[in-house]
C-alpha cells in the first residue's frame, strides 16, 4: 500500500500531454542572455567583459561567496554586452549576451572515475560545475553535500515525485537516464558518507517505477518507496514524513531529521559534472499546457530566451491565455517572452482560459475546506485574514513562516480567494517585522 501524508489534493494531472514525448535538444539559438543569479544567494561575479570570446562550457562567472554558484557558456561566441534583466522568478539579475559563433570550441573538466574519486572530490567538483537544486528553490548542490558537522544524516532521498500537474522531465529522464540517475544518487550517497539512498516515486509513473526496479536490482542500499499520487507529494517535509516516518519541526530543515533530498536532474547533473567533466549549462524542461501546438520535452542551453522555446513548439494557439514557468501550482506567471531559462528551470506552460479559469471572489463561506487540505495544518483562512488586515504578529503567532506556499489551500478555496498571495505578502512583511526587531 503506498504510503503518503495528511491533507493533499488532486488536480487534474494533464502529464499525458508529454509524457510519452523523449527528450529532443533545441536548435541552438543564435544569442543567449546569460543571467549571473541562477541560483540561491549571492549573485556570481563576472570573469569577462564586453567583446570577450568564451568557449562552450567555459566559466564566465565565479561563485561570490559560500551561498554562490559559478556560471558557464552553454555556446561558443562573444560577449556582446552586459545588462539587467528579469529572471523567470521575476527577480532582477545583471546577465551576459552572448552572440554565438557557428565555430564550437570547448572547455570541459577532467572526467574522474567514479570508484575511486574521494568525497571532498565530488563535493569541489559539483561546486566547480555550478550545480544548483533543480527542484525549485535551486540552492547551489555543494552546500546541501555538506551538511553541519553536528547533523547525523541517515537517509539521502531522491525525490522523483513530480508532483505538479503537466510536468514530465523528471519522469523522462528516470526512463531515458535511469543509469544516470542512480550513479549520481551514488555520487551524492558517497559525497555525504551516508550509507542508505531512497527514491520516493509517486505510483502514477508505472514505467520508471518498473524500470528503476530492474536497475535496483543489483543496488543493496538504494531503496525504492512508491508513493500515493498526490499534490504536494514532493514537497521536502511531506516526502521525508512519506518516506520515513519522521515529521520535520516548523522551521527546521531535512538535515535536522536526517535527511538530504536532492531532485532527479540534479543527480544527473553531478552525474555529468564528475564522470563526463561537464558543467550545468543546459536545463531539462517540459513544455506544455493546451496552448502550445506541440507540447515536447527538450534540452534547452540555459539563457536561452522563452521565445525561441515557444516557436521551436509550434507557437502559442489562439486561446493560449498565460504563460507559466515551473508547474501551475507553484510557477511564475511571465510576461516578457525575452526573459531566459535557467539551471532550476523545470516548464514552460501556455494554458488556455479553461485551464486558468478562477472562482470570481467573493466573502469566504468559513467551508473550512482550506484547513481540510493545508498538508502543515496550517489554518490558511486565518493567515489570509491577519495578512490582508495588516496584522503580522498575530500571523507569526500562527505560523505563518512556516508556509511553503504549495497553493493547496487556494486550490481547494470555493469562495476564489487567492489565499497563497495574501499568504505570501504577509510572509515577506512578518519576515521584515521580525529583522525590523532583531536589529
Ligand atoms: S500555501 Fe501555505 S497555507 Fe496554503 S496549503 Fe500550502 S502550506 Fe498550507
Ligand atoms: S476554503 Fe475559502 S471559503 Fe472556505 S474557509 Fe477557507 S478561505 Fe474561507
Amino acid at each position: 500500500m503506498p504510503t503518503t501524508f495528511k491533507g493533499g489534493i488532486h488536480p487534474s494531472e494533464m502529464k499525458e500531454l508529454t509524457s510519452e514525448k523523449p527528450f529532443e535538444f533545441l536548435p541552438l539559438p543564435d544569442q543567449i542572455f546569460l543571467p549571473l543569479s541562477q541560483h540561491a544567494g549571492k549573485q556570481a561575479l563576472l570573469l569577462k567583459k564586453k567583446g570577450d570570446a568564451v568557449k562552450k562550457g567555459e566559466t564566465i562567472a565565479e561563485a561570490d561567496g559560500f551561498i554562490s554558484a559559478p556560471v558557464h557558456s552553454p555556446v561558443s561566441g562573444k560577449i556582446n554586452k552586459i545588462i539587467s534583466l528579469l529572471t523567470l522568478t521575476g527577480t532582477r539579475s545583471d546577465a551576459v549576451v552572448i552572440n554565438r559563433t557557428d565555430t564550437e570550441e570547448e572547455e570541459s573538466m577532467e572526467p574522474l572515475n567514479p570508484d575511486s574519486i574521494a568525497r571532498g572530490q565530488i563535493i569541489e567538483r559539483v561546486k566547480q560545475a555550478g550545480i544548483v537544486g533543480q527542484g525549485g528553490a535551486a540552492f547551489p548542490t555543494y552546500v546541501k553535500l555538506s551538511p553541519p558537522p553536528d547533523k547525523k544524516i541517515d537517509y539521502v532521498i531522491l525525490n522523483a515525485c513530480e508532483c505538479e500537474p503537466y510536468l514530465t522531465r523528471d519522469y523522462r529522464l528516470l526512463i531515458e537516464k535511469t543509469e544516470e540517475v542512480i550513479a549520481g544518487l551514488k555520487l551524492i550517497l558517497k559525497a555525504t558518507g551516508v550509507s542508505t539512498g531512497i527514491i520516493g516515486i509517486e505510483d502514477n509513473k508505472p514505467e520508471a517505477i518498473k524500470q528503476l526496479k530492474t536497475y535496483l536490482n543489483k543496488e543493496e542500499n538504494i531503496l525504492l518507496k512508491t508513493l500515493k499520487t498526490k499534490y504536494p507529494q514532493g514537497a521536502e517535509k511531506m516526502l521525508i514524513k512519506a518516506v520515513t516516518g519522521r515529521e520535520t519541526p516548523p522551521g527546521k530543515l531535512p538535515f535536522d531529521v536526517g535527511c538530504i533530498i536532492q531532485n532527479v536532474g540534479t543527480a544527473v547533473s553531478v552525474y555529468n559534472a564528475v564522470v563526463k567533466g561537464k558543467p550545468q549549462t543546459h536545463a531539462f524542461i517540459t513544455v506544455s499546457g493546451l496552448g502550445i501546438k506541440e507540447p515536447k520535452n527538450l534540452i534547452v542551453p540555459v539563457g536561452t530566451p522563452l521565445k525561441n522555446i515557444i516557436d521551436y513548439c509550434g507557437g502559442v494557439k489562439d486561446n493560449a491565455k498565460k504563460i507559466i514557468a515551473g508547474g501551475p501550482m507553484m510557477g511564475f506567471a511571465q510576461f516578457d517572452l525575452n526573459s531566459p531559462v535557467t539551471k532550476a528551470a523545470s516548464g514552460i506552460l501556455v494554458l488556455t482560459e479553461k485551464e486558468t479559469s478562477t472562482t470570481k471572489e467573493s466573502n469566504c463561506l468559513n467551508c473550512g475546506r482550506c484547513l481540510s487540505v493545508c498538508p502543515l495544518n496550517l489554518a490558511p483562512t486565518r493567515l489570509y485574514k491577519f495578512a490582508r488586515f495588516n496584522k503580522f504578529e498575530e500571523a507569526i503567532d500562527i505560523g505563518i513562516l512556516s508556509c511553503m506556499e504549495c497553493g493547496t489551500c487556494a486550490y481547494n478555496c470555493p469562495a476564489g480567494i487567492p489565499l497563497v498571495q495574501w499568504v505570501r505578502f504577509g510572509k515577506r512583511k512578518s519576515s521584515a517585522l521580525l529583522k525590523q526587531k532583531t536589529n
